[in-house]
Parts: structure tokens; sequence; C-alpha cells
């Protein structure tokens, strides 16, 4: 097993109910909820439940249940901000950092939708 998932994270935290969060959405298998710190109007983050550290984890050991719930909830995110370009919003960005040079700071695995401002070109 390359990744060991440490299930002190704030994320699991957040999955535990020990710690609140703004929920946007909640399926069997994800959770989507507001950034506490948003970088744009629309800042919500989208986490599987499951105990994956990062993007490629997820990918490659989440079960296909889990990944199709996940896709389609960053989706219905997108729906329900408003954000979703061709169908009367105006676009938004999708991110996933993943370790040290992803600089992530919360080692379970969370895809950042953010949007409602241009957001300019991204940077590497
Ligand atoms: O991708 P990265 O791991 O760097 O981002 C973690 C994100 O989690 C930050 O945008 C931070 O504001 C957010 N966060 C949160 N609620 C917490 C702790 C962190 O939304 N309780």
């Amino acid at each position: 097993m390359p990744y060991a998932y440490d299930d002190q994270n704030i994320f699991a935290k957040i999955l535990r109910g020990e710690i609140p969060n703004k929920t946007v959405l909640e399926t069997e298998h994800s959770l989507a909820f507001h950034d506490v710190a948003p970088q744009a109007p629309v800042h919500v983050l989208v986490i599987p439940k499951g105990p994956y550290v990062c993007h490629d984890h997820f990918a490659l050991a989440a079960t296909d249940a889990e990944i199709v719930d996940f896709t389609r909830t960053v989706g219905e995110v997108c729906r329900l901000s408003g954000v979703q370009p061709g169908e009367g919003g105006e676009g938004f960005r999708s991110i996933s950092n993943a370790g040290e040079h992803g600089v992530q700071e919360v080692p379970h695995f969370h895809l950042h939708v953010l949007g409602g401002r241009p957001l300019g070109r991204m940077v590497a």
C-alpha cells in the first residue's frame, strides 16, 4: 500500500461529524462543502467518503461506484453553483493539489471547484 491514510486529518474529522461544515451536497460516497477560506465567490470542495489521500490514489484504488458518485457530485455542485458554461453560467476551474510539489495541505483527496469571477490564466 503506497499511501498511508492519516485518519486524524481535518476532512476525516468532518466526515465523522467531529468538525462542522457548510454542506452543499451529500451523496452515498461523496461530500461537497464550502471552503472555509474561499478564494473565489464559488469555492466548493468535493471529497470522497473513502480513505484516499490524493487524486491518483482515488483514481486507482476507489471502486467504480465511488468514482461515478464523485464525478456526478462534481457535476451537481457546478449545476447548483450556477457556474456551468453553456448552461447560463460563466465557467469554473476544478483543481486537485497532491503531495509536496502540489502543496496539498489536507491529506484527504479533494477537488476544489472555483468560479463566480474570471479566474485568470492558470499558473503552474
Ligand atoms: O488543496 P489543499 O489541501 O491545499 O487545500 C485545503 C483546503 O481546505 C484549503 O482551501 C482550506 O481553506 C480548506 N479547509 C476547509 N475547512 C477546514 C480546513 C481547511 O475548507 N476545516
